[in-house]
């Protein structure tokens, strides 16, 4: 049996009683060109399958890519074990923004 330790609270998480959680987290240059290839083409609804299909396989040969030399780029990939505590107050504040101020992304 595994052991975990929630690496927010550092809670020893007990898997037969206690939920765990794997919070992931990639921070990556966001690259425009990515969006703008392939999705221009003229096509219909099947073409769109087809895209994604492809995206994805972009996307994963990109992971490899991005574990290989990406690091260096600003990319990194994190992983996290998470008590339910902690990912539940992750979830409601994922960046950790202090409350009561609210942040002005959207238009409203
Ligand atoms: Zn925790």
């Amino acid at each position: 049996m595994r052991h975990y330790s929630c690496d927010c609270c550092r809670r020893p998480i007990d898997t037969q009683i206690d939920v765990h959680h794997v919070l992931k987290i990639e921070v990556f240059p966001a690259v425009d060109d990515i969006a703008d290839h392939g999705c221009c083409e003229a096509g219909g609804s099947q073409e769109d399958a087809d895209h994604l299909e492809e995206m994805q396989d972009m996307l994963e040969s990109l992971d490899d890519s991005d574990l290989a030399s990406g690091l260096g780029d600003g990319a990194r990939s994190m992983r996290f074990d998470l008590c339910d505590a902690c990912r539940q107050r992750f979830v409601k504040n994922p960046l950790g923004v202090k409350s009561g101020k609210q942040l002005d992304f959207s238009n409203n």
